[in-house]
């Protein structure tokens, strides 16, 4: 990658965010919304490369990582690496579920399962809105 894999410049409030992001990311990311299910064009990406934030462009997810969950929602089973994913007690719903957001801007992504495949367990279900698809280059 030939550009830095941690986002710096991205704004600090809500009507900058507004002017960033396209009406769904900002939905996503900025109000904790969830896009349909089935919706994300990433849900089908099967190539090599990296996952950036929508937000901030901090890369967090790697397509090595990405699995088919059957969920409507891209899916992987690890982030890129350890500390670009915050996460927080989410208890809207009737439900207690984990959130997880970029540890850079704080954007929202989606939630972490404890239903995932091996080696890790884990299922992150996320947004495909909140996220940037950055093909590998062709070696
Ligand atoms: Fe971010």
């Amino acid at each position: 990658m030939g550009e830095e894999t941690k986002g710096s410049d991205f704004p600090r409030d809500a009507a900058e965010w507004r002017a960033r992001l396209s009406p769904a990311a900002y939905a996503v990311l900025r109000e904790h919304g969830t896009e349909p299910p089935g919706s994300s064009p990433l849900n089908f990406e099967k190539r090599k490369g990296v996952y950036r934030c929508a937000g901030c462009g901090t890369v967090l997810f790697s397509s090595a990582a990405k699995y088919e969950s059957g969920s409507g929602w891209p899916s992987f089973y690890a982030p890129i690496a350890a500390g670009v994913l915050g996460t927080s007690e989410d208890r809207r719903f009737f439900m207690r579920r984990t959130e997880v957001h970029c540890a850079q801007c704080g954007g929202h992504l989606g939630h972490v399962f404890d239903d995932g495949p091996p080696p890790t367990g884990l299922r992150y279900c996320i947004n495909g809105v909140a996220l940037v698809f950055e093909p590998a280059e062709e070696g």
